[in-house]
C-alpha cells in the first residue's frame, strides 16, 4: 500500500456515557482534520452507554456519512470497544483517541505526517506528564508499569491509548485470537517501526473518569497474566526456598531430638502451619488467575456484540 495525501485515516473513539461531550469532541477533531486536508472517517463506538450517547452518535452519523457509529449490546469495557473500532475501520491508518479529548487532537495531523512521510508504522502518544492524577494513583501506576517492564520486557511506562496504527499493524492485531484484550499491550507486542510523540494530558471537560479501582485492578491482572508467566515461576522459587529452609530446620530439630533436649513444639508448629498454609493459598490463587484466563479464552466467546450499526 502506498501512503499518499488521499490515504484514508480512521478516527476511532470509544464512548461510554459521554453524551455531554461526544458531539463537541467529534466536531473539534473533524475541524482539525478538514483544516489539514486529511481524508477521514470516524468510527464511533458506543460501549453500551446508559445516557444519551447513542442519540448523539445517531445525529452525528445522519449529518455526515463518513461518521460510522456502532453500539455494543452492553458495556464491554474500553478494551473491547477499541477492538470493535479496529474491526470496523477501513482506513489505511487508524488513530485511536479518547472521546473526552484528554488526548490533544491537534497532534493528529502531526501523527499523520510522521506516518506518511517517514518509514513509521506506529506513532504513539506518550504522556509527558500524567495530568492531574492523584499522587497515589501516579505512584501505583508507576510501580505497576515497572513490574510489568521487569517481567514482560514490554515498556508501558507513560504509554497511552492515543496512537496511530498503519493498516498492516491493525491486521496483525486482528490476527491475535485472544478474547480478553489489552490494547496497549497488544499494540506493543506486535512490534513494527515506532515513533513516540510526547503530549500533555488534559483535564476532562465534562463528566468523570470511568475507571474505578476495581476496573483498574482487573486491567492490571489482565495485562500481567496475558504477557507474563512470571508469577507461576515465582511459585517455584518460593517453594524451593521454603524447601531449603525446611531441610535446615528439620536437621536442627532431629539433632536436638536425639540429643534429648527437644524444644517446646507447640508455638513452632502453629506458626509453621499458618505460614506454609498462607503461602500455599497465595500460590493457588496465582494458578487460579491463569486458570481463569484459560477458562475465559477457551469458551471462545466474542469480544463484543454489536447491537446497532449506522453508515
Ligand atoms: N470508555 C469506554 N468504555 C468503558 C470506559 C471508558 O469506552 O467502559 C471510554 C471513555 O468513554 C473514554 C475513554 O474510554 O472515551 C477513556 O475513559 P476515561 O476518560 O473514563 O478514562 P481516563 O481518561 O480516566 O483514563
Ligand atoms: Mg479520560
Amino acid at each position: 500500500m502506498v501512503k499518499s495525501k488521499d490515504s484514508l485515516v480512521s478516527i476511532i473513539m470509544p464512548a461510554y456515557n459521554e453524551g455531554a461531550l461526544i458531539t463537541g469532541s467529534v466536531e473539534t477533531v473533524k475541524k482539525i482534520l478538514k483544516d489539514n486536508g486529511i481524508n477521514y472517517e470516524f468510527v464511533l463506538v458506543d460501549d453500551g452507554s446508559k445516557d444519551d450517547t447513542w442519540h448523539h452518535l445517531k445525529e452525528l452519523s445522519d449529518r455526515d456519512e463518513r461518521v460510522h457509529s456502532v453500539r455494543l449490546s452492553r458495556n464491554f469495557g474500553k478494551e473491547a470497544a477499541l477492538c470493535a473500532g479496529l474491526d470496523e475501520a477501513n482506513g489505511d491508518a487508524v488513530v485511536v483517541i479518547d472521546s473526552d479529548l484528554q488526548h490533544p487532537p491537534e497532534l493528529i495531523p502531526e501523527f499523520v505526517r510522521i506516518w506518511r512521510d517517514e518509514d513509521v508504522d506506529v506513532v504513539e502518544g506518550v504522556k509527558a506528564d500524567r495530568g492531574h492524577e492523584k499522587g497515589s494513583y501516579k505512584l501505583s501506576a508507576n510501580l505497576f508499569y515497572n513490574i510489568l517492564l521487569k517481567v514482560t520486557h514490554i515498556d508501558l511506562r507513560n504509554a497511552s491509548d492515543f496512537k496511530l496504527l498503519d493498516r498492516k499493524v491493525v491486521e496483525a492485531m486482528k490476527e491475535m485470537p485472544e478474547k480478553i484484550t489489552f490494547f496497549r499491550g497488544m499494540s506493543a507486542w506486535v512490534g513494527y517501526e515506532r515513533r513516540q510523540v510526547p503530549f500533555e494530558v488534559r483535564d476532562r471537560a465534562e463528566g468523570k473518569s470511568k475507571w474505578t479501582l476495581k476496573s483498574l485492578f482487573n486491567l492490571a491482572v489482565t495485562s500481567l497474566t496475558s504477557y507474563s508467566s512470571a508469577p507461576l515461576k515465582l511459585i517455584i522459587w518460593l517453594g524451593t526456598i521454603m524447601f531449603m529452609v525446611s531441610v535446615v530446620v528439620g536437621i536442627q530439630t532431629l539433632v536436638k531430638y536425639f540429643m534429648g533436649n527437644s524444644m517446646e513444639g507447640f508455638p513452632t508448629v502453629i506458626l509453621l502451619i499458618l505460614f506454609s498454609g498462607s503461602i500455599i493459598m497465595i500460590c493457588l490463587g496465582f494458578i487460579g488467575l491463569y486458570l481463569d484466563r484459560i477458562y475465559h479464552e477457551i469458551k471462545g466467546r466474542p469480544r463484543y456484540i454489536i447491537s446497532k450499526r449506522l453508515n
